[in-house]
């Protein structure tokens, strides 16, 4: 069972390092995977902070390339130089906002576990997509860009469920999670309006290998109370 954090875009240096510490303190369960997705600049203070924990520091993306003239960009070499352990590609709000596509997606992927880092790709489908009848197709579409690798996991993140408090129906998440299982045989997480009330129903079926939480993760004692309640199910 893993259970991941995306801060998207909160927290600076100062914030993380609090966080840090609070979270290095808060008791939580050895049976469950704890990774952390802080923003870019505070990876550093993530790393240093949670040294020596068995807590993981994910960037929330990474380019193909190890450097070049890609002006914003960050690559895997460098988020492996600052002891960063992996990275979310892929989440819908780079796929919706900043571009990225199947195949961009891909190939970040590609390069981040080449470059040694653990993976976590997202996929899902927007409420158009679902209403329109065309979840399947789309998963299909979204994971036929990824290549199964032992540290790559797989984020079934609903579009139309993520920051909004709608969340799938545990069926909905089901079907999605053995669609996706079906063409790549990697741990699948499920993310979207996660919260310590509705993880142990939304994990509780053996399809669903841990979640991807934004909102709630952003505070420790609500994130460790997911943490915990997941530890019940694993
Ligand atoms: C996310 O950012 O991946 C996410 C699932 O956000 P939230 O839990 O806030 O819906």
């Amino acid at each position: 069972m893993l259970i991941a954090g995306n801060w998207k875009m909160f927290k600076g240096p100062a914030e993380t390092r609090a966080f840090g510490i609070d979270l290095r303190e808060a008791d939580l369960p050895t049976s469950v995977e704890v990774v952390v997705c802080p923003p870019f600049v505070s990876l550093g203070a993530a790393a240093e902070v949670l040294a020596g924990t068995e807590i993981g520091v994910f960037a929330q993306n990474c380019h193909w390339d190890p450097e070049g003239a890609f002006t914003g960009e960050i690559s895997a070499p460098m988020l492996r130089e600052l002891g960063v352990y992996g990275t979310i590609v892929g989440h819908s709000e780079r796929r919706q906002h900043f571009g990225d596509t199947d195949e961009t997606v891909g190939r970040r992927c590609r390069a981040a576990i080449e470059s040694g880092l653990h993976v976590i790709a997202c996929v899902g489908e927007t409420e158009h997509e679902r209403s329109a009848g065309e979840t399947e197709m789309v998963l299909r579409r979204q994971v036929a860009a990824l290549d199964a690798d032992d540290n790559l996991v797989i984020a079934y993140e609903p579009v139309w469920a993520i920051g909004t408090g709608k969340t799938a129906t545990p069926e909905i998440a089901r079907q999605a999670h053995e669609t996706i299982k079906e063409l790549l045989d990697v741990p699948v997480l499920y993310g979207g309006s996660v919260n310590a009330g509705n993880v142990a129903e939304l994990l509780a079926h053996d399809a669903v290998d841990g979640a991807l939480v934004g909102g709630a993760s952003l505070d420790v004692e609500s994130f460790a109370a997911i943490c915990r309640a997941a530890s019940q199910l694993s």
